[in-house]
Formats: C-alpha cells, sequence, structure tokens
C-alpha cells in the first residue's frame, strides 16, 4: 500500500492542554517543549487519533496542526 502523502504524528506523553494529550505532526510549528511519543506514520490525523487513544486519555489534536481533529475545549462535555 503505497502512503504518499503519509506524515508521522506524535502525542505528548504528558497532559498538556487542560489534561488533554495532544496529537501532533512531527513537523508542526505549535510543539511544546515536553516529551512527545511517536505513533507512527498516517493519511490522515483522524488514524492518529485513534492509535494515541490507544494509549492515552484524553486525547485531542493540536488545532495549528491538526485542526480536522481538533475539538474546542467548549464542545467538550
Ligand atoms: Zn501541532
Amino acid at each position: 500500500m503505497q502512503q504518499q502523502n503519509a506524515e508521522t504524528y506524535v502525542v505528548t506523553t504528558e497532559p498538556v492542554t487542560e489534561g488533554w494529550h495532544v496529537v501532533h505532526r512531527e513537523s508542526c510549528e505549535d510543539r511544546r517543549d515536553v516529551l512527545m511519543e511517536t505513533l507512527g506514520a498516517f493519511e490522515g490525523c483522524a488514524p492518529a487519533m485513534e492509535r494515541a487513544r490507544e494509549r492515552y486519555h484524553p486525547v485531542n489534536a493540536c488545532p495549528t496542526c491538526c485542526s480536522a481533529c481538533h475539538v474546542a475545549a467548549d464542545e467538550v462535555e
């Protein structure tokens, strides 16, 4: 299977934003100076989020690099 558009995603090993573990693209410029665990290469943020949820809870996506998967804090129950 070709993964021409695959990009490496990472997740913070500690909760950083309002208690969330945050998923970023490896290339994200908004990554903070915290430890990251590599999730692997995915063609989009959705499968990366699924992988992250297998390891951490709760998980959210970076609003800068993964806006399609980001859930705003005021939308969370
Ligand atoms: Zn990011």
